[in-house]
């Protein structure tokens, strides 16, 4: 089959488009034929990283397809030609953790596209639980965008956050895959929304797109706090959900209100602040990682898709050889939502 894979560490072109043989699927597994897989800013990491000698593995944390094979033995109710997108973290159900209902701190979990071959190909084999249904009027384009950041959205929304009706929420970089789930999220349960983002485009997408009430460009104001506060009417926000890290964490901590809650999802400015400690003290916030995600929270995100509540942000689509393409827009962040490779 044709698929999208890496061996050596290096730039966009470093990813491999080629022949690798069609997964075999095992016992309880069942196979996809693979329509759309989006990309991650972990799939530049990884490329950028190599594999040092580890041999070559296929990319891509998430898959949609219409399944072509269910093993005899299978626990599901899944048929050949349903169609279906997949969770990308595959439970051991036999650790300490997962036998006590902690499988989000399953110490023996494998990623697809990470640990195990992943949805950038034409065939994918996974174990049946980790295939979920889609609508039927959704395309397998759309299903591909929602997997990995709407899970880890949820996760730091609901899970953690506990996101309420009531509250004023502001996201960062409005524009990247997992926040533009977020938003959805935030505002499926009734919150108001503030987005950060660095294009006047990207806000404008953002409010037509997902309702939010108010953008900020972060080059135009710098203290993106400030601006907060004149919207808030000197309150301050709920909650914060952040994928930026470092560069805006201190004064996303001056744009909550007292007790508020502050999650983080990914640091991709950096990963180390000179925090004051005394914020802590004086205004009692909530400081919390998106950490480990449940079977069980996929499957609930799962039934927000099939009741037509949350869907993908599709920004653009390459053919799987155009992969490289892909990764160098990716790079440019120049997109809104997600970008998915189509096969
Ligand atoms: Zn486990």
């Amino acid at each position: 089959m044709k698929a999208v894979y890496s061996e050596e560490p290096g730039g966009p072109e470093a990813m491999i488009f080629g022949d690798r043989p069609d997964p075999e699927p095992g016992p309880g597994e069942v196979m996809l034929r693979v329509y759309g897989s989006a990309l991650n800013r972990g799939d530049i990491e990884r490329r950028n990283q190599g594999r040092s000698g580890r041999g070559p593995r296929i990319g891509g944390m998430e898959a949609a397809g219409e399944i072509v094979f269910v093993s005899p033995d299978a626990a599901t109710d899944l048929q050949v030609g349903d169609r279906v997108l997949l969770e990308n973290r595959i439970k051991c159900w036999g650790c300490e953790n997962c036998k006590n209902g902690m499988d989000h701190n399953c110490t023996a979990q494998k990623r697809i596209g990470i640990d195990l071959d992943g949805g950038h190909a034409e065939y994918i084999a996974v174990p049946a639980e980790c295939a979920f249904k889609i609508p039927d009027s959704m395309s397998f384009t759309e299903a591909a965008a929602i997997s990995q950041g709407g899970h880890t959205a949820l996760q730091c929304m609901i899970v953690q956050g506990q996101v309420k009706p009531w509250d004023d929420v502001l996201v960062h970089a409005a524009g990247s895959g997992v926040a533009s789930m977020g938003i959805q999220i935030a505002r499926m349960v009734g919150a108001r929304v503030f987005v950060t983002a660095g294009s006047d485009w990207k806000l404008e997408r953002a409010k037509e797109l997902l309702g939010v009430a108010e953008g900020i460009n972060y080059h135009e104001t710098p203290k993106v706090s400030e601006r907060i506060m004149e919207l808030t009417d000197g309150k301050g926000v709920d909650m914060v959900f952040d994928v930026v890290g470092a560069d805006v964490w201190e004064d996303s901590l001056l744009c909550l209100k007292p007790g508020g809650r502050m999650v983080i999802t990914g640091t991709t400015s950096g990963s180390r602040t000179g925090m004051n400690l005394s914020v802590l003290q004086g205004r009692p916030l909530h400081l919390m990682g998106s950490g480990g995600r449940t079977h069980r929270s996929f499957a609930e995100m799962m039934k927000c898709v099939n009741n037509g509540e949350l869907g993908g942000i599709v920004s653009q689509t390459f053919p799987l050889e155009n992969v490289s393409e892909a990764h160098r827009v990716m790079e440019s962040r120049e997109f809104f939502g997600k970008l998915v490779l189509e096969s």
